[in-house]
């Protein structure tokens, strides 16, 4: 790979590429399969159960709560017990699965601040086997009264492992900065998975993101793999989603997950009404698009719960 490459968003690929993250098995650029299913077979991203996923990108807006809550929801749908941990003082991720956040007694911010049980704030929802940590506008202050806390950074760390056998997936839907608050899900989980936006500038500020998984597996979780990147907002009608497509699939390999998730007003609508797509529109192409993001990042591993 030329450093002289311009990669996307003025942004040289080399500078992703620094970090190290590239040297799965590379393969030619594939064709993107929106809303093809995958095969029931092992996938390069099944891992030993339990797992605990961080979906973390500093950028916002580029569909880490809607990967949580969808992955989430069709992992639980596949028969997982899955907690979705909401690390976001906006609470997207709790009210996109119904829950109130003006009216919750406790959430996220007395976990990592006032050392509550996890167990203790985890509400259920309308899908079977699919739990919910949730966050809202306090959690704002933790970013701040963290800063001279105890072992500020392993707070969620902590909290996760009174909890970790509870449950076959923990997707832990970050914040959209680099804060003590996503140091905090980077170091609970033992993967990433990054969502990327079809869009141009989709590779901007990556290679920090990149940087600080790496900062944070050095320093505080050497376990932490960086294991999928997702597509995301894929609009079919642009030649731009399917040049963004190929480069991300030339920078990381394998990395990159087969199914590719749709840009759809669907999946924009669900979330007012508290639902995950599954529920809110079962057939529609968002839904079958998470149904096989579910299926490949599993891997069809045995399930502990039916
Ligand atoms: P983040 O958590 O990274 O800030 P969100 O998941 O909240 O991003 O997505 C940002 C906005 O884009 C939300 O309004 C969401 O409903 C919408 N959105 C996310 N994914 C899609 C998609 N595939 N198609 C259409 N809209 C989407
Ligand atoms: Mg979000």
């Amino acid at each position: 790979m030329s450093t002289q490459d311009s990669g996307f968003g003025g942004i040289p690929t080399s500078a992703v590429l620094e970090t190290g993250f590239d040297e799965a098995g590379r393969h030619a650029s594939r064709e993107p399969h929106v809303a093809e299913a995958p095969a029931l077979v092992s996938t390069p991203f099944e891992r030993p159960l339990p797992r605990t996923i961080a979906i973390a990108n500093q950028k916002g807006g580029v569909g880490k709560t809607t990967t949580a809550v969808n992955l989430g929801a069709c992992l639980a749908e596949l028969g997982y017990r899955v907690l979705v941990v909401d690390l976001d003082p906006q609470g997207n991720a709790s009210t996109g699965l119904g829950i109130n956040i003006r009216d919750l007694q406790s959430s996220m911010y007395d976990v990592i601040l006032n050392d509550l049980p996890l167990e203790d704030c985890v509400e259920g929802t309308a899908v079977r086997n699919l739990f919910v940590a949730p966050a809202a506008l306090d959690l704002a202050g933790a970013e701040i009264e963290l800063v001279p806390a105890f072992s500020r950074e392993m707070r969620l760390r902590r909290a996760l492992d009174a909890v970790r056998n509870d449950y076959d997936y923990m997707l832990i839907d970050c914040p959209p900065s680099l804060g003590l608050l996503t140091v905090n899900g980077l170091a609970a989980a033992s993967e990433v998975i990054v969502p990327i936006q079809c869009e141009y500038y989709a590779l901007e500020g990556l290679g920090q993101l990149l940087r600080n998984v790496q900062l944070v597996q050095r320093n505080l979780n050497p376990g932490l793999e960086l294991s999928a990147m997702v597509l995301v907002m894929y609009d079919a009608r642009t030649k731009l989603a399917d040049q963004v497509v190929r480069e991300v699939r030339d920078h990381f390999g394998e990395k990159v997950c087969h199914s590719i998730v749709p840009r759809t007003v669907r999946l924009s609508e669900a979330p007012s009404f508290g639902q995950p797509i599954i529920t809110f529109d079962p057939t529609s192409r968002g839904s079958i698009a998470y149904r096989n993001l579910a299926t490949e990042v599993s891997g069809g591993a045995a399930r502990r719960t039916g």
